[in-house]
This record gives C-alpha cells, sequence and structure tokens, in this order.
C-alpha cells in the first residue's frame, strides 16, 4: 500500500472532505507496515473498501418551531462497515454537522467499536439542526421528524442508534418512541434509553467512566495514578461530566471545564456539588459556561480561550473535534503536561499528536479513550436482548474489563522498540486487524 497515493485518490473522489481525510490519513498511516507485511489484505483490497462507507443515506428533515415557522434541516445516516456485527453509532445534533464530519465519525467509529471486544460495526449519524436555545416540544417535533426518515433502516439487528454531541436521554426518547409508532415493535434499536424503558445502568456515566479507566492504566504503565494530579478538561456535555465526577473519585483535581463562549478555571477543583450545578445548567438548552463563575467565586472564566494554557499533569480533552492544536500542545509540553487523553473523537490535530509524541508524552487517542461509551451501549444491547437488566456493578466490572483488555491491545501493538507507547498506533492496528480479518473471512461483498 502506497498511503499517499490512495490519500491522493480519496482527494480527488471527496474533495473537501477534510475531517474524513484527516482520519481515514492518521490510520492509515500507522497500519502501513502491517498492511504490507500481510499481502492477503492488499489482493482483497481492504483499504479501498474500508475506506468507503457501506452506504450513506441523506434526507430532509421539516418541522414546525412554537411561532409558527417552517425549518429545513439535513439529516444522514452513514452505515460505514458492519464485518463485525451491526451498524452502531451515535446520532449528532450540531450545526457544525456535514457529510465530511460524520464521515470521520462513522470511520473512527468501526475501529473504536472493534476494540470494544464486543459485536459491533460502525455507524454514524445527525442533523445540522441546532438544539441551543430549542423549546422542549421544539426539540420533539424535531427528533420526530428526523425519525419519519430513519426508522426505515435501522433495527436491532440492522443498525443502532445512540447519543453523541446534542442528542442525549430526552432527544433519544423522542426519537425512540416515534421508531415504535412506525414499526409496531418494542426492541432495543437506540442505546442511552431511559432505566425504566430498556436502558442500562452507567450508560449516561460510560463514557467518562471509561475514559477515566483507560487513563488510570496509562498512569499505572508507569507506577503512577490520579491520586494529587491536576487535571484540564474541556467540554461539560455527555461526557465531561462523567470524567470529572470519576477523576474527582479517583483523587484527582478537575480545574477546567469549557464550553463555546470560553473556559473556567476553577483552582479548588469540581466536586460532586458543582458537577450537579453544571448538569443543571445544561438541561436549560445552554451550553455556555460563564454562569459557573457567578455561582462559584473561586472560579474564574476566561472568555473565548480554551483551557490548554493551564498548566496540569493530564490533559483530557473532552469537547469535540480538532480542539487541541499543534499550538495548544506545545503550551501543554512547556508546562509540563505528563499524559493527554483524547476523550473527545479527534480532539487533537495531527501537528498536536506529532507534538506529543515527538516529547515521549502518551497519547491517548479517542477511539481507545472513549471506547467505554459505546461498550455499554454493547452491554444494553445484551440486556434488551436477553430481556434482563445487570446491577451497576456488574456493568461497572465490565466497562473497567473492556478498558483495560484496550490498553492492553494498545501495549500489544503500539510499543516501540524504546519503550514508548505508541497508543494511537496501537489502538489502529489492533482495530484495524479485527475488521479486516472479518472482511477476508467474508468475501467481496
Ligand atoms: N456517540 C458515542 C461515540 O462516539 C456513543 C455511540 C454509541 O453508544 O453507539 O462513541
Amino acid at each position: 500500500m502506497n498511503v499517499k497515493n490512495i490519500l491522493t485518490n480519496l482527494e480527488t473522489k471527496h474533495p473537501g472532505e477534510k475531517e474524513y481525510l484527516q482520519a481515514v490519513h492518521e490510520v492509515l498511516e500507522s497500519i502501513e507496515s502491517i498492511y504490507n507485511e500481510n499481502p492477503q489484505y492488499e489482493s482483497a483490497k481492504i483499504i479501498e473498501r474500508l475506506v468507503e462507507p457501506d452506504r450513506i443515506l441523506t434526507f430532509r428533515v421539516s418541522w414546525v418551531d412554537d411561532e409558527g415557522q417552517v425549518h429545513v434541516n439535513l439529516g444522514y445516516r452513514i452505515q460505514f462497515n458492519n464485518a463485525i456485527g451491526p451498524y452502531k453509532g451515535g446520532i449528532r445534533l450540531h450545526p457544525s454537522v456535514n457529510l465530511s464530519i460524520l464521515k470521520f465519525l462513522g470511520f473512527e467509529q468501526t475501529f473504536k467499536n472493534a476494540l470494544t471486544t464486543l459485536p459491533l460495526g460502525g455507524a454514524k449519524g445527525g442533523s445540522d439542526f441546532n438544539p441551543k436555545g430549542k423549546s422542549d416540544a421544539e426539540i420533539m417535533r424535531f427528533c420526530q421528524a428526523f425519525m419519519l426518515e430513519l426508522w426505515r433502516v435501522i433495527g436491532p439487528n440492522t443498525d443502532v442508534p445512540a447519543g453523541d454531541i446534542g442528542t442525549g436521554g430526552r432527544e433519544i426518547g423522542y426519537m425512540y418512541g416515534m421508531y415504535k409508532k412506525l414499526q409496531v415493535e418494542n426492541t432495543g434499536v437506540f442505546t442511552g434509553k431511559g432505566l425504566n424503558w430498556g436502558g442500562s445502568l452507567v450508560r449516561p456515566e460510560a463514557t467518562g467512566f471509561g475514559a477515566t479507566y483507560f487513563t488510570s492504566e496509562m498512569l499505572a504503565s508507569n507506577n503512577d495514578s490520579f491520586q494529587g494530579k491536576i487535571v484540564t478538561v474541556s467540554g461539560f456535555g455527555n461526557v465531561a461530566w462523567g470524567v470529572a465526577l470519576k477523576v474527582t473519585e479517583l483523587g484527582g483535581k478537575v480545574v477546567t471545564i469549557s464550553g463555546p463562549d470560553g473556559y473556567i478555571y476553577d483552582e479548588k477543583g469540581l466536586n460532586a456539588d458543582k458537577i450537579d450545578y453544571l448538569l443543571a445548567l445544561r438541561a436549560s438548552n445552554n451550553d455556555i459556561v460563564s454562569p459557573y463563575a457567578d455561582e462559584f467565586p473561586e472560579a474564574k472564566f476566561i472568555a473565548g480561550k480554551k483551557p490548554w494554557e493551564v498548566k496540569c499533569d493530564i490533559a483530557m480533552p473532552s469537547a469535540t473535534q480538532n480542539e487541541l492544536n499543534g499550538e495548544d500542545a506545545a503550551k501543554l509540553i512547556a508546562n509540563g503536561v505528563k499524559y493527554v487523553a483524547e476523550v473527545s473523537n479527534m480532539g487533537c490535530t495531527p501537528e498536536a499528536i506529532e507534538a506529543l509524541h515527538n516529547a515521549k508524552i502518551p497519547f491517548g487517542p479517542g477511539k481507545a479513550v472513549n471506547a467505554g461509551g459505546v461498550g455499554v451501549s454493547g452491554l444494553e444491547m445484551s440486556q434488551n436482548a436477553m430481556k434482563l437488566n445487570w446491577t451497576t456493578e456488574e456493568v461497572d466490572a465490565k466497562l473497567h474489563q473492556m478498558m483495560s483488555s484496550i490498553h492492553s491491545a494498545c501495549i500489544k501493538f503500539g510499543t516501540e522498540d524504546d519503550g514508548y507507547i505508541n497508543y494511537a498506533k496501537g489502538a489502529n492496528i489492533a482495530g484495524f486487524i479485527k475488521v479486516a480479518d472479518a472482511m477476508l473471512d467474508q468475501g467481496i461483498v
């Protein structure tokens, strides 16, 4: 395989899809040698097949706001790869959503889901709908309109959507309600459902908890722990609060959170009360964090900036793609950062990752670090299929196990000659081998 040629072809076929091309580039670079050592991959054109989604559905979503105005949004579902199990991945509702972003997310999801140890294929969907400032009734009408198209292509053994940025428990409820109405069946076709209608314990906090367990493993490989560590976190959505809660429980101090308006620096660190306050703030359909500084006077709000200028031991970007760039990485390194665990999907730019690798700072990539979210989604599917519920302890133990096995896979495939663990390379190779071998077994389809 010649990575350059493949990328040039892809750029010609998909001009301007920069996030998608970035994600493909990152994976191809790390699997190049393993690919070339195994000629069976080349002869089955595994790469050419793996980089293109199985299919893409795009559709119009028309809905009416509280004033009676009609709105038109775009809806998508990218069914990326189902070699190892039914398509699985979240629904992102955000004005930035476009084909490139969803293709990158679906591609990443395919590898991430392979890492979970569960039989889950990769998918992603969403819409450019902006939930910010919308009433509950508007959110419901949008979700229902979205499902009027999506229901046709999903099913408990076909494609199982879930939450992502802008889609939480409430949105999943509205979408699932409409799905059942149209399909006349009560199956777990979504994950992240409410606890009293098929959801799993620990699913809401799973991404953040799993990310913290993975980071603990990174620390433990250096005989280190979260105890007494200063941790910077960005975002305060579906994921960041679980990170803050678990890191705090393990003895670390989370000193930042952020929104599109800027970041909060709280020297004393977040605690359970502050996290409750943040959750209530989020529930108001608002993504601004500045009110936190009014509520807790020890905290400062720094407008229009990102938290990567704050001195810390561990940085955990938990907001969105490309939120930590080369300059941010340079600041973190200069301030003595010891670990970076990417909790968001592709949260770090290629320049940031390169800088961290050059400085030999352990960097956990999103597809490994945040896999606990979809991992517990997989456990929710198992519970639904068996029509029973596991306890918090059972789910949490399985999540722990999963994160630890992902960490071992990264070590197995990512340890370099000098002992530095290249987690990104390890995760890419482990995910790739699983999907590629399944594709080989199943012939040219
Ligand atoms: N959206 C989450 C992710 O990026 C969760 C997906 C799921 O649970 O299916 O992995």
